[in-house]
Protein backbone atom coordinates (compact mmCIF):
# COMPACT_ATOMS: atom_id res chain seq x y z
CA UNK A 1 0.00 0.00 0.00
CA UNK A 2 1.39 3.25 -0.94
CA UNK A 3 1.62 6.28 1.20
CA UNK A 4 -0.02 9.61 0.22
CA UNK A 5 1.39 11.55 3.46
CA UNK A 6 4.34 10.99 5.05
CA UNK A 7 5.41 13.16 8.59
CA UNK A 8 8.54 12.69 8.82
CA UNK A 9 10.50 13.98 11.84
CA UNK A 10 8.78 17.14 12.53
CA UNK A 11 9.58 19.45 15.02
CA UNK A 12 7.15 22.55 15.96
CA UNK A 13 8.25 24.93 18.45
CA UNK A 14 6.31 27.62 20.19
CA UNK A 15 9.35 29.45 21.56
CA UNK A 16 11.13 26.80 24.15
CA UNK A 17 8.26 24.30 23.96
CA UNK A 18 7.95 21.43 21.33
CA UNK A 19 4.59 21.16 20.64
CA UNK A 20 5.97 18.25 18.07
CA UNK A 21 9.19 16.93 19.47
CA UNK A 22 10.31 14.28 16.02
CA UNK A 23 7.05 13.03 15.03
CA UNK A 24 6.93 10.14 12.10
CA UNK A 25 3.59 9.76 10.38
CA UNK A 26 2.26 7.84 7.80
CA UNK A 27 -1.02 7.75 5.88
CA UNK A 28 -1.82 4.80 3.71
CA UNK A 29 -3.89 5.80 0.42
CA UNK A 30 -6.95 4.83 0.90
CA UNK A 31 -7.20 4.17 4.50
CA UNK A 32 -8.63 5.95 7.58
CA UNK A 33 -5.73 6.93 10.05
CA UNK A 34 -6.83 8.08 13.40
CA UNK A 35 -4.83 10.52 15.33
CA UNK A 36 -5.43 9.82 18.85
CA UNK A 37 -4.22 11.50 22.40
CA UNK A 38 -4.83 13.66 25.45
CA UNK A 39 -5.31 17.43 24.72
CA UNK A 40 -2.20 18.81 24.47
CA UNK A 41 -0.62 16.22 23.08
CA UNK A 42 0.12 17.86 20.03
CA UNK A 43 -2.70 16.49 17.27
CA UNK A 44 -4.13 20.25 16.41
CA UNK A 45 -0.57 21.24 15.48
CA UNK A 46 0.28 18.74 13.81
CA UNK A 47 -2.69 19.21 11.52
CA UNK A 48 -1.67 23.05 11.30
CA UNK A 49 1.93 21.31 10.50
CA UNK A 50 0.51 19.67 7.84
CA UNK A 51 -1.88 21.79 6.16
CA UNK A 52 0.50 24.50 6.10
CA UNK A 53 -0.45 27.10 9.14
CA UNK A 54 2.59 26.46 11.19
CA UNK A 55 6.40 26.13 9.33
CA UNK A 56 8.19 22.92 11.09
CA UNK A 57 11.51 23.83 12.20
CA UNK A 58 12.60 20.50 11.53
CA UNK A 59 11.46 17.48 9.39
CA UNK A 60 9.68 17.14 6.21
CA UNK A 61 6.18 16.30 4.98
CA UNK A 62 5.51 14.47 1.40
CA UNK A 63 2.15 14.34 -0.17
CA UNK A 64 1.56 12.12 -3.00
CA UNK A 65 -1.40 12.83 -4.86
CA UNK A 66 -3.66 10.09 -6.77
CA UNK A 67 -0.85 7.75 -8.21
CA UNK A 68 1.87 10.47 -8.24
CA UNK A 69 5.24 10.19 -7.18
CA UNK A 70 5.31 11.89 -3.51
CA UNK A 71 6.56 15.53 -3.68
CA UNK A 72 7.94 18.00 -0.36
CA UNK A 73 4.85 19.94 0.55
CA UNK A 74 6.84 21.37 3.67
CA UNK A 75 6.17 25.35 4.08
CA UNK A 76 3.71 25.67 1.14
CA UNK A 77 1.11 27.72 2.13
CA UNK A 78 -2.51 27.09 2.96
CA UNK A 79 -4.16 27.67 -0.09
CA UNK A 80 -1.60 25.85 -2.24
CA UNK A 81 -1.82 22.36 -0.02
CA UNK A 82 -5.30 22.73 -0.18
CA UNK A 83 -5.16 23.21 -3.69
CA UNK A 84 -3.16 19.92 -4.31
CA UNK A 85 -6.19 18.14 -2.70
CA UNK A 86 -5.70 17.80 1.03
CA UNK A 87 -8.92 19.45 3.12
CA UNK A 88 -9.36 19.81 6.50
CA UNK A 89 -12.15 20.28 8.71
CA UNK A 90 -12.39 21.94 11.80
CA UNK A 91 -13.33 21.09 15.30
CA UNK A 92 -16.22 24.05 15.10
CA UNK A 93 -17.72 23.81 11.67
CA UNK A 94 -16.65 26.40 9.34
CA UNK A 95 -19.80 26.66 7.18
CA UNK A 96 -22.36 29.19 6.45
CA UNK A 97 -24.61 29.10 8.92
CA UNK A 98 -27.69 31.33 7.06
CA UNK A 99 -27.35 29.85 3.22
CA UNK A 100 -28.94 26.83 3.06
CA UNK A 101 -27.25 23.41 2.65
CA UNK A 102 -26.68 23.47 -1.05
CA UNK A 103 -25.76 26.53 -1.38
CA UNK A 104 -22.70 25.88 0.78
CA UNK A 105 -21.38 23.34 -1.41
CA UNK A 106 -22.10 25.59 -4.32
CA UNK A 107 -20.19 28.71 -2.18
CA UNK A 108 -16.73 26.01 -2.01
CA UNK A 109 -16.98 25.76 -5.93
CA UNK A 110 -17.22 29.29 -6.71
CA UNK A 111 -14.62 30.16 -4.13
CA UNK A 112 -12.73 27.48 -5.90
CA UNK A 113 -13.16 28.55 -9.56
CA UNK A 114 -12.88 32.14 -8.01
CA UNK A 115 -13.79 33.86 -11.46
CA UNK A 116 -17.51 34.10 -11.29
CA UNK A 117 -17.28 36.91 -13.43
CA UNK A 118 -15.19 35.86 -16.24
CA UNK A 119 -17.22 32.95 -16.41
CA UNK A 120 -20.25 34.80 -16.66
CA UNK A 121 -19.32 36.13 -19.84
CA UNK A 122 -19.04 32.86 -21.17
CA UNK A 123 -21.92 31.01 -22.80
CA UNK A 124 -21.18 27.32 -21.13
CA UNK A 125 -21.48 29.31 -17.39
CA UNK A 126 -25.20 27.96 -17.28
CA UNK A 127 -23.66 24.39 -18.18
CA UNK A 128 -21.03 24.48 -15.47
CA UNK A 129 -23.42 25.66 -13.06
CA UNK A 130 -25.83 22.75 -14.02
CA UNK A 131 -22.83 20.56 -13.29
CA UNK A 132 -21.87 22.19 -9.86
CA UNK A 133 -25.18 21.51 -8.57
CA UNK A 134 -25.40 17.93 -10.03
CA UNK A 135 -21.69 17.02 -8.40
CA UNK A 136 -23.39 18.90 -5.20
CA UNK A 137 -26.54 16.72 -4.96
CA UNK A 138 -24.52 13.25 -5.33
CA UNK A 139 -22.56 14.72 -2.43
CA UNK A 140 -25.17 15.71 -0.53
CA UNK A 141 -26.49 11.36 -0.97
CA UNK A 142 -22.98 10.06 -0.05
CA UNK A 143 -23.50 12.10 3.05
CA UNK A 144 -27.27 11.46 3.35
CA UNK A 145 -28.08 15.16 3.59
CA UNK A 146 -29.73 15.18 0.20
CA UNK A 147 -33.57 15.78 1.79
CA UNK A 148 -32.01 18.56 3.29
CA UNK A 149 -30.72 20.56 0.00
CA UNK A 150 -33.12 23.44 1.00
CA UNK A 151 -32.43 23.71 4.40
CA UNK A 152 -30.81 26.60 5.99
CA UNK A 153 -27.60 25.56 7.95
CA UNK A 154 -28.02 26.65 11.13
CA UNK A 155 -31.17 24.34 11.36
CA UNK A 156 -29.37 21.38 11.02
CA UNK A 157 -28.50 18.69 14.07
CA UNK A 158 -24.52 18.79 15.35
CA UNK A 159 -23.33 15.77 13.37
CA UNK A 160 -25.30 17.09 10.23
CA UNK A 161 -23.21 20.39 10.47
CA UNK A 162 -20.42 17.73 10.73
CA UNK A 163 -21.82 16.20 7.78
CA UNK A 164 -22.03 19.31 6.00
CA UNK A 165 -18.16 20.45 6.06
CA UNK A 166 -17.52 16.91 5.08
CA UNK A 167 -19.36 16.97 2.25
CA UNK A 168 -17.87 21.00 1.58
CA UNK A 169 -14.21 19.28 1.83
CA UNK A 170 -15.95 16.73 -0.91
CA UNK A 171 -16.65 19.65 -3.17
CA UNK A 172 -13.53 20.95 -3.15
CA UNK A 173 -12.17 17.70 -5.24
CA UNK A 174 -10.52 16.67 -1.69
CA UNK A 175 -7.61 13.75 -2.40
CA UNK A 176 -6.74 13.38 1.60
CA UNK A 177 -9.60 14.61 4.22
CA UNK A 178 -8.56 15.78 8.00
CA UNK A 179 -10.99 15.99 10.01
CA UNK A 180 -10.67 17.48 13.54
CA UNK A 181 -12.84 15.80 15.85
CA UNK A 182 -15.29 15.10 13.41
CA UNK A 183 -17.89 13.69 16.52
CA UNK A 184 -17.03 16.75 19.27
CA UNK A 185 -20.39 17.44 21.17
CA UNK A 186 -21.99 14.78 18.79
CA UNK A 187 -24.63 12.86 20.22
CA UNK A 188 -23.83 9.35 20.61
CA UNK A 189 -26.28 7.57 17.61
CA UNK A 190 -25.27 10.96 15.39
CA UNK A 191 -21.37 9.93 16.14
CA UNK A 192 -21.60 6.19 14.66
CA UNK A 193 -23.83 7.49 11.44
CA UNK A 194 -20.95 10.07 11.43
CA UNK A 195 -18.18 7.90 11.12
CA UNK A 196 -20.51 4.89 9.28
CA UNK A 197 -20.89 7.47 6.18
CA UNK A 198 -17.09 8.43 6.73
CA UNK A 199 -15.92 4.89 6.32
CA UNK A 200 -18.78 4.85 3.44
CA UNK A 201 -17.17 7.73 1.58
CA UNK A 202 -14.15 5.89 2.02
CA UNK A 203 -14.67 2.73 0.59
CA UNK A 204 -17.24 3.50 -2.31
CA UNK A 205 -15.52 6.74 -3.23
CA UNK A 206 -11.60 5.73 -2.31
CA UNK A 207 -10.93 8.90 -0.74
CA UNK A 208 -8.34 8.93 2.10
CA UNK A 209 -8.89 10.17 5.78
CA UNK A 210 -6.79 11.80 8.77
CA UNK A 211 -8.89 11.48 11.91
CA UNK A 212 -8.04 13.65 14.80
CA UNK A 213 -10.91 12.35 17.47
CA UNK A 214 -11.05 12.14 21.39
CA UNK A 215 -14.26 9.62 21.72
CA UNK A 216 -11.86 6.66 20.75
CA UNK A 217 -14.46 4.01 22.34
CA UNK A 218 -16.60 5.07 19.01
CA UNK A 219 -14.11 6.13 16.40
CA UNK A 220 -12.10 2.52 16.94
CA UNK A 221 -14.65 0.91 15.01
CA UNK A 222 -14.37 2.32 11.78
CA UNK A 223 -10.59 2.81 11.56
CA UNK A 224 -8.06 0.96 9.98
CA UNK A 225 -5.20 2.45 11.26
CA UNK A 226 -4.51 4.40 14.69
CA UNK A 227 -1.65 6.67 15.96
CA UNK A 228 -1.26 7.84 19.67
CA UNK A 229 0.34 10.93 20.78
CA UNK A 230 1.05 12.02 24.06
CA UNK A 231 3.96 15.40 24.81
CA UNK A 232 4.15 16.02 20.68
CA UNK A 233 5.46 12.14 20.33
CA UNK A 234 4.23 9.35 18.48
CA UNK A 235 4.26 6.90 21.42
CA UNK A 236 1.83 3.86 19.89
CA UNK A 237 0.96 2.95 16.16
CA UNK A 238 -0.72 -0.23 14.95
CA UNK A 239 -4.22 -1.58 14.57
CA UNK A 240 -6.83 -0.06 16.72
CA UNK A 241 -6.83 -3.68 19.18
CA UNK A 242 -3.30 -2.74 19.34
CA UNK A 243 -3.12 0.47 20.11
CA UNK A 244 -5.95 -0.08 22.56
CA UNK A 245 -3.77 -2.89 24.51
CA UNK A 246 -0.89 -1.07 24.44
CA UNK A 247 0.08 0.10 27.83
CA UNK A 248 1.59 3.23 26.92
CA UNK A 249 -1.61 4.41 25.62
CA UNK A 250 -3.55 3.40 28.76
CA UNK A 251 -1.15 4.87 31.16
CA UNK A 252 -1.96 8.29 29.51
CA UNK A 253 -5.83 7.50 29.22
CA UNK A 254 -6.83 6.02 32.48
CA UNK A 255 -2.96 6.66 34.58
CA UNK A 256 -1.87 3.35 34.11
P1 LIG B 1 -4.05 18.85 21.07
O1 LIG B 1 -4.66 19.20 19.76
O2 LIG B 1 -3.52 17.45 21.12
O3 LIG B 1 -4.96 19.12 22.23
P2 LIG B 1 -2.32 21.10 20.54
O4 LIG B 1 -1.61 20.78 19.30
O5 LIG B 1 -3.47 22.05 20.46
O6 LIG B 1 -2.76 19.77 21.29
O7 LIG B 1 -1.30 21.72 21.58
C1 LIG B 1 -0.05 21.09 21.88
C2 LIG B 1 0.70 21.99 22.84
O8 LIG B 1 1.16 23.14 22.15
C3 LIG B 1 -0.14 22.50 24.01
O9 LIG B 1 0.67 22.50 25.17
C4 LIG B 1 -0.50 23.89 23.61
O10 LIG B 1 -0.66 24.72 24.73
C5 LIG B 1 0.70 24.31 22.78
N1 LIG B 1 0.31 25.28 21.72
C6 LIG B 1 -0.52 25.02 20.69
N2 LIG B 1 -0.63 26.10 19.88
C7 LIG B 1 0.16 27.06 20.44
C8 LIG B 1 0.49 28.42 20.09
N3 LIG B 1 -0.02 28.98 18.99
N4 LIG B 1 1.34 29.09 20.89
C9 LIG B 1 1.86 28.51 21.99
N5 LIG B 1 1.61 27.26 22.38
C10 LIG B 1 0.78 26.53 21.62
Amino acid sequence: MASILTVQGVVKQFGAFRALDGVDVVVERGKVTLIIGPNGSGKTTLVNVITGVYKPEAGKIYYAKKEEKPIDITGWPPHKIFEAGIVRTFQIPQIFQKLTVLENLLAVARGQRGEGVISALFKNWVREEEQLAKKAFQILKAVRLVDKWDMPAYLLSAGEMKLLELARALMAGADLIILDEPIAGVPIDQAHEVFKIVRNINQQHGITFMVIEHRIDIAFKYVDYVYAMASGRVIAKGLPDEVANDPKVKEVYIGG
